[in-house]
């Protein structure tokens, strides 16, 4: 049978052939981005309770009306943005899901999107299925910078969509305010839109502010924000996200929303909802994954791995050139097999498989993990 396959080229994430090579080979998994540590108890015990109290049927197809309150009123706490949480928030399966959704709201067959590489790898499909072409602007390398006269040379009369994301992955950069001034002027005075992924929104370090697009008025009139619980409440195998947006795109958006998923998970939302009043909770966790960030760091410095600087997400970018030239898939593979970690090649995150010789390791782990993992990385 001839399927004429949508994605010729797409083959199995990265993510899980990584943790399925760790998982064969017994290696740590510092490859896929997930907590090995278990959310804060209060929250399973608020799902448990909500499925008790019988909330287990369909959600409202935008997402229960307390938590979308409670994003808004996150979202005007922290980024000065007044949001109607009736006609600019849905909730999502995941931010995968509002990824999609957004994507397939906004693109037409032949429209160019703008992509930054290294780039989350469910942009370029999302576009490719909705018939559009994705156009590349890679970072500068080594300090994963946007170089923004680039990405004023790809826009044209066809550009429909610019695809950023910060905090970073995966190379663990944040966004400026100058990036900001940048993009405002690509921007203004033309109809492209923004979608803004900011699912590492929380996890931002050394002071830095994250620099929303919701705090900019002007630029979030024109974009749909993501974000996802998973990382904020280390919870990413429950798979809640969502979008803000203004009405109007919002709108189109709950279109596709309503078809893809209908609704997300009742129980959850409502714990979330519950979760979220506790400010401290999502405020803290900056300081958090420094702490893991600064301890990773330290203990390989007796490696021969460099790090690069890393100011948001909970990915730090290794640079290995000192140890060996192979490609960064091969080591990442032999690094499994023969030293017992797993990390994620990024080269797979640029579409020309664009091989700098650094490595992304997950530092979402316990201090025991870390200090096991970097005992092996040090023997390289
Ligand atoms: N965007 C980025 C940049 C991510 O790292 C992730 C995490 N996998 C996602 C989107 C998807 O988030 P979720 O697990 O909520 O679907
Ligand atoms: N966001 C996670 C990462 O970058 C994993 C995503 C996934 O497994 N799809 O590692």
């Amino acid at each position: 049978m001839d399927i004429n396959s949508k994605l010729p080229d797409v083959g199995i994430t990265i993510f899980t052939i990584m943790s399925k090579l760790a998982a064969e080979h017994k290696a740590i998994n510092l490859s896929q981005g997930f907590p090995d540590f278990s959310p804060h108890p209060d929250l399973v015990d608020l799902v448990s309770d909500a499925m008790r109290k019988g909330l287990n049927q369909y959600a409202p197809m935008q997402g229960v009306p307390e938590l979308r309150r409670q994003i808004a009123r996150k979202t005007a706490e922290l980024y000065g943005a007044k949001i109607d949480a009736e006609k600019e928030v849905t909730v999502t399966s995941g931010a995968t899901e509002a990824l999609f959704a957004a994507i397939s709201a906004v693109v037409h067959a032949g429209d160019e999107v703008i992509v930054i590489e290294p780039a989350f790898d469910s942009y370029v499909p999302a576009i490719a299925l909705n018939q559009a072409l994705p156009v590349f602007v890679p970072m500068t390398f080594p300090d994963y910078a946007i170089d923004w006269n680039r990405v004023a040379s790809a826009v044209t009369g066809r550009t429909r969509l610019i695809i950023l994301n910060s905090p970073h992955n995966p190379t663990g950069t944040t966004l400026t305010g100058e990036d900001i001034s940048a993009l405002r002027d690509i921007t203004s005075g033309t109809d492209i839109l923004v979608l803004s992924d900011e699912v590492y929104e929380h996890i931002i370090f050394d002071g830095r502010r994250h620099e929303s697009l919701l705090r900019h008025p002007d630029l979030a009139g024109r974009t749909m924000v993501i974000s996802s619980f998973g990382k904020t409440y280390h919870t990413t195998g429950w798979k809640i996200g969502y979008c803000v947006a203004p009405s109007r795109l919002t709108e189109e958006f709950q279109k596709v929303h309503q078809f893809l998923t209908f609704a997300t998970n009742t129980p959850v939302q409502h714990a979330y909802a519950h979760i979220m009043k506790r400010r401290e909770l999502y405020l803290g966790l900056a300081e958090f994954y420094q702490q893991k960030r600064d301890h990773f760091v330290a203990l390989m410095k007796g490696s021969r791995f460099k790090p690069l600087p890393c100011t948001g997400t909970y990915f730090q970018m290794m640079d290995y050139s000192a140890i060996t030239d192979e490609a960064d898939v091969d080591f990442a593979r032999r690094m499994t097999i023969e030293h017992g970690v797993a990390a994620i090649p990024p080269s797979v995150f640029y579409h020309d498989g664009r091989d700098h010789k650094v490595l992304r390791f997950c530092f979402a782990k316990s201090d025991q993990t870390l200090e096991q993992a970097a005992e092996l990385l040090c023997r390289i």
